[in-house]
């Protein structure tokens, strides 16, 4: 199908854009268009302005610190898979972008329009919430940080208002003695997960003093579950606080089944990597 009619306006300064989202309460910006596009040729969505951000100076950063990983809204995903500073400060980031989509799709989509876009079948969204990161988001009314906990209001929902561009979003550095695992079920690589599920965990020494394990595709907004005190049973304690949605790609038992199987190998496996870190901060 083609689109319904819209608008367009490619601003070249951040000013005009913020101006074009205020001015016109049916606009809406477009990234990378690997969701957006879709919906308009499918006519699930019908803007009457898009407000195309590709022009816009200064947003495509990678920015990396000892305090964590800031991306700039213009920032493709293969760009931040590819960088190794990134994958340093904050492991997960590589360990769920390689997860994303495909090559092409990877080459232009944003991770920033893929966390706004807010789908509970994309990793990064999850990612983000279970590092307890943030996003910032401008207006004419100025500069306003959403934490990552408030930030998704429902199925393909966030909390932005309708004139709110997200500029960058902040995910937090691994921590000395912590460790991630990202593992999901697609029916092939790339392709929206079945269910993922990622894992943090944090160590003194031989003691795990937090684990908190985060789900894809298993609800409609992402979902965190903190497993420190089930940490011999984390999966019987996630699907006590979950519940597994059945659509055309799986039956929500089956879900239940994967989010089982997967919980424990995730737990585990990040729980090795904050070891396997400690060891290296201090050799024996
Ligand atoms: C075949 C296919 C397979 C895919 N598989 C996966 C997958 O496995 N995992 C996954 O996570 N994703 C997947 N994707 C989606 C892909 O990651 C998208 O790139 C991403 O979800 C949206 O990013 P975008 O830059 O393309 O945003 P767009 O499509 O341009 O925009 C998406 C939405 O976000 C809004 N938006 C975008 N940027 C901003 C901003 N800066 N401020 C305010 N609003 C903004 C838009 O208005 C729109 O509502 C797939 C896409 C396709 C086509």
């Amino acid at each position: 199908m083609k689109p319904a009619p819209f608008a367009y306006l490619r601003p070249t300064t951040l000013e005009e854009a913020l101006a074009a989202l205020a001015g016109e309460q049916g606009a809406k910006v477009l990234a990378g268009g690997q969701s957006l596009v879709p919906l308009l040729s499918m006519r699930l969505a019908a803007p009457s302005m898009l407000v195309d951000v590709n022009g816009l100076p200064d947003l495509d950063h990678v920015h990396c610190d000892p305090s964590g990983v800031r991306i700039g809204a213009l920032a493709r995903h293969a760009h931040v898979l590819g960088s190794v500073e990134a994958a340093e400060v904050q492991p997960l980031l590589a360990l769920a972008l390689s997860h994303v989509a495909h090559p092409t799709i990877r080459n232009r989509g944003t991770t920033v329009g893929s966390i706004v876009h807010a789908d509970a079948a994309a990793e990064m969204p999850m990612v983000l919430r279970l590092l307890e990161g943030s996003v910032d988001v401008m207006s004419v009314r100025g500069r306003r940080t959403i934490p990552a906990a408030e930030l998704f209001a429902g199925p393909l929902e966030s909390t932005l208002a309708h004139d709110e561009l997200a500029v960058e979003a902040f995910f937090p550095a691994l921590p000395a003695g912590a460790g991630v695992a990202f593992q999901e079920i697609a029916r092939r690589h790339g392709d929206y997960a079945l269910v993922g599920v990622a894992a943090l965990v944090e160590t003194d020494g031989d003691e795990v003093t937090r684990a908190r394990v985060g789900f894809v595709s298993v609800s409609d907004v992402p979902v965190v579950v903190d497993v420190t005190h089930a940490l011999d049973a984390p999966a019987t304690a996630a699907l006590a606080e979950l519940d597994p949605a059945e659509d055309i790609h799986a039956t929500a038992a089956y879900r239940a089944h994967l989010v089982s199987v997967l919980t424990p190998r995730v737990v585990a496996a990040a729980t090795d990597h904050a070891r396997s870190r400690a060891r290296e901060v201090s050799p024996a």
